[in-house]
């Protein structure tokens, strides 16, 4: 019996050899609202790894109205939404979403995962050709697999590539474009503009990702599509709500037709279970303040710009773009881990991203500012950051 797992144990050595092991922290209470500040193992620590962007997943509106749509509606979905799992609560959302994107309709999924999945695995099919940024979130990669369409990947955000490939696969059937619009690990953006003279030039379908960039980027949070002013020549439109939105839970808005498409055909839609009524309840709650309140986008604006200026004037190596997603790469994962682990002993909570997750030799920190962080915390966050630097022997 001991031999059972062999092979387990063999792949696990490895991994730990490589640095790959992984293993999660349990944050045993925010110190403060708002989430900024975390306490792990009894340390209090500034959160710089949170995808809550906004602060919203601390709103007490928008915990209220979750709690008040559990109250009225039940716990858990109880079913599929094609199962009698659909309540008034889930329209109101999609009916609310189609409206903030200005597009015919809106279907609400899970998760990112399951939306990327799910819409990829019913609209593209055998015979397509489905062209990828070569850093796309692993949700579209698994998407991709599963639609049994061919796979092409391009170099990252190089549409001059793209092009080329594209020219090379003129005779497929359907050709779609797949990219994120700001990239989560890299925190750059995705040349969209070019992308959608592709779209016209060889007839092919875009799908974009605004995980990181829903309720961030565009007048009234809708994405960088929008702050770009082309949302209406993207097919499909896709976003999550576990992100700035601070909630749990994607969508996809689209003309009526995909949609139509999308919820007799998405198999992560419709083998699934509805998300629990009190998480459409704070997701309605959280559009509602994404849509009103510009002064949270402002404050993320000007925090990433500060935080990315401190950096670059104490000699890090920042990219010149301007999202709230900043990674410091350190190249070897062992690298990583102890620049985090010297963070975190510093009081900053900054995690360590290793492959898969980025290409091998590009381990990095992937900090990540919020609106509710104070100026004067992220100034002593990059006071933690250079010394850690001048710690670490041979510089960065
Ligand atoms: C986080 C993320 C997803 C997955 O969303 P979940 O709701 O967390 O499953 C999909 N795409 C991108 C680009 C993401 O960053």
């Amino acid at each position: 019996m001991r031999q059972r797992y062999e092979w387990l144990e063999t792949e696990w050595s490895k991994m730990r050899e490589q640095s790959l092991c992984r293993e999660w922290q349990t944050v045993e209470s925010l110190a403060e609202h708002g989430g900024t500040w975390i306490v792990v193992g009894g340390k209090k620590l500034l959160n710089m790894s949170s995808n809550n962007y906004l602060g919203l997943a601390h709103d007490p509106q928008i915990m209220a109205a979750g709690e008040k749509a559990a109250r009225q509606w039940g716990a858990g979905g109880t079913a599929s939404r094609l199962v009698l799992g659909n309540y008034p609560l889930y329209d109101e959302l999609e009916q609310r979403l189609a409206r903030w994107k200005q597009r015919e309709e809106a279907l609400v999924f899970a998760n990112g995962y399951q939306a990327n999945t799910g819409v990829l695995a019913a609209l593209a099919g055998r015979g397509d050709v489905v062209f990828s940024d070569r850093l796309n979130h692993a949700s579209i990669v698994d998407g991709i697999v599963l639609s049994r369409a061919e796979h092409v990947r391009y170099r990252h955000n190089d549409w001059e590539h793209l092009a080329f490939l594209m020219e090379k696969h003129q005779g497929t059937k359907r050709k779609w474009i797949v990219t994120d619009s700001v990239f989560s690990m890299d925190g750059d953006k995705a040349p969209l503009l070019e992308l959608i003279k592709l779209r016209e030039r060889y007839g092919a379908f875009l799908m974009v990702d605004e995980a990181h960039a829903g309720g961030v980027r565009g007048e009234r949070g809708q994405g960088l599509c929008h702050e770009l002013g082309i949302a209406s020549q993207v097919d499909v439109l896709m976003g999550t709500f576990s992100k700035a939105f601070g909630v749990y839970g994607a969508y996809v808005c689209a003309d009526q037709v995909v949609i139509r498409h999308l919820r007799s055909k998405a198999r992560s839609l419709i083998y699934s279970t509805a998300l629990p009524p009190g998480v459409v309840g704070s997701t309605i709650a959280a559009l509602t303040q994404i849509e009103a309140d510009e002064w949270r986008r402002q404050a993320l604006q000007h925090n990433a710009q500060l935080f990315r200026r401190l950096l670059a004037e104490k000699g890090f190596a920042v990219t010149s773009d301007d999202t709230q997603i900043v990674p410091i790469t350190l190249g070897e994962n062992e690298r990583a881990l102890q620049f985090s682990q010297k963070l975190w002993e510093r009081g900053v909570a900054a995690v360590a991203i290793r492959p898969p997750t980025v290409p091998d030799g590009t381990a990095r920190i992937r900090f990540t500012v919020m609106a509710t962080h104070q100026p004067e915390e992220l100034v002593w966050a990059v006071e933690q950051l250079t010394a850690v630097r001048d710690e670490c022997a041979g510089g960065m």
